[in-house]
């Protein structure tokens, strides 16, 4: 089958790669449509030190009988797989697992190939109202609702949300939904654009600072999905003292932040990652969430070299692999 490796000499589609192999309670599931999330782009950067087939974001369809599956029933996958023996495992925290693998990610093929597989409790249907090209974002739309499960945010409060690139922008629109006083901080067109479409009040960073309509210190929630030391260091400025940090994305360095303002100001830092896919799929379903905007361009897998050299670009949205 066709795949899209990463290997010692970088990344190339393969079309030799053997189907995947089934472990116990495995379902085999031809893939159908799959995203390219930051991630990717990070652990082709050498994030993970992982080798392999990549993509973790995907809606396929089940290629045989399995369980009370049937062949051909569309699905969706939670991508953390747990050992299921650990004392996390055991309470219901596989993505914490301390032997976990993540899908594309660590220790396990991803979703970058004609065919992949998964642990059958890890799949989620995918209702007939749903398309293919909004089920692929439900895996990243699961991460943003996790922001609800971390922290209850009131109507009532001010949230800023600082970076609004893929992740950022499904972030906005889940904090649109409860209502509260959202100010999101942006600095390329096209998220610009999709905010502005959305109604959502933002700062245009690429040409004015956040301090000329952002109060200091005036925000209880403050989301960082920068994933840079500035956008945490800008965190740290807006939020009111006994405010929450919400981090979203991974750093790729290590950030230097001034931690002696969480302690003066009794901050709460919390950090977040996979989230619930039960409620993403509502989401889609009810179509409250737009993923069509985000949408950058689709491609075939044939070409997703070339989509992948597309979606490391500057401010470029959802670029996505049709096998
Ligand atoms: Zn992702
Ligand atoms: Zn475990």
């Amino acid at each position: 089958m066709r795949a899209l490796r990463l290997d010692g000499d970088g990344l190339r589609l393969v079309h030799d790669e053997p189907e995947p192999l089934l472990e116990v309670n495995d379902a085999r599931m031809k893939v159908r449509l799959a995203g390219i999330c930051q991630t990717d782009l990070e652990v082709v950067r050498g994030y993970k030190g992982f080798q392999g087939i990549l993509g973790h974001e995907f809606v396929a369809e089940l290629v045989e009988d399995t369980g009370a599956w049937h062949a051909g029933q569309r699905v969706v996958g939670e991508i953390n797989i747990g050992c299921s023996q650990c004392d996390l495992c055991r309470t219901g925290v596989a993505s914490q697992c301390h032997q976990r693998r993540a899908l594309g990610i660590v220790d396990y093929p991803g979703a970058f190939a004609d065919y992949m597989r998964l642990p059958i409790h890890n799949l989620h249907a995918v209702s007939d109202s749903i398309s293919d090209e909004a089920a692929v974002f439900t895996e990243p739309l699961a991460a943003a609702l996790q922001i609800l499960e971390c922290v209850p945010i009131q109507p009532s409060q001010r949230v800023v949300l600082i970076g609004a690139g893929k992740l950022g922008l499904l972030c906005a629109q889940v904090l649109k939904q409860i209502g509260c006083e959202l100010i999101v901080l942006a600095r390329q067109a096209r998220s610009l654009a999709c905010l502005s479409a959305w109604g959502i009040e933002a700062v245009d960073l690429s040409k004015v600072a956040w301090e000329t309509r952002i109060a200091p210190a005036s925000a209880d929630v403050v989301v960082d999905c920068t994933g840079n030391a500035e956008g945490f260091a800008a965190a740290l400025d807006i939020v009111r003292p006994r405010g929450t940090i919400l981090l979203k994305s991974t750093y790729a360095d290590v950030p230097v932040a001034n931690l002696t303002r969480i302690v003066v100001d009794e901050l709460r830092v919390i950090g977040s990652r996979c989230g619930p896919f039960a409620p993403a799929l509502r989401l889609l379903a009810s179509g409250a969430v737009d993923v069509r905007t985000m949408t950058e361009r689709i491609y075939p897998l044939d070409e997703a070299e070339t989509a992948f050299d597309h979606a490391a670009g500057r401010g470029v949205l959802k670029v996505l692999l049709r096998p």
